[in-house]
């Protein structure tokens, strides 16, 4: 399952969107899309978010 993005603690500081190896993480003015298609599962938007607004989901 694809990264989630947690809108209600997501602080739109961009820190997911340069760390994405997959470039599946676009930040618009307020709101994080992620384009599921792309996604590799690989977790750096999860480290990176400073207030854990990223979720990888289980399956
Ligand atoms: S889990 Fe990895 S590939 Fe998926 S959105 Fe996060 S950084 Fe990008
Ligand atoms: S790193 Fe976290 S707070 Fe920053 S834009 Fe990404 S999800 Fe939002």
């Amino acid at each position: 399952m694809p990264a989630k993005n947690d809108s209600e603690k997501c602080c739109y500081c961009g820190g997911c969107v340069g760390v994405c190896p997959a470039g599946a993480i676009t930040l618009e003015e307020t709101r994080i899309v992620i384009d599921e298609s792309k996604c590799i599962n690989c977790g750096a938007c999860v480290k990176i978010c400073p207030v854990g607004a990223m979720k990888l989901e289980k399956e």
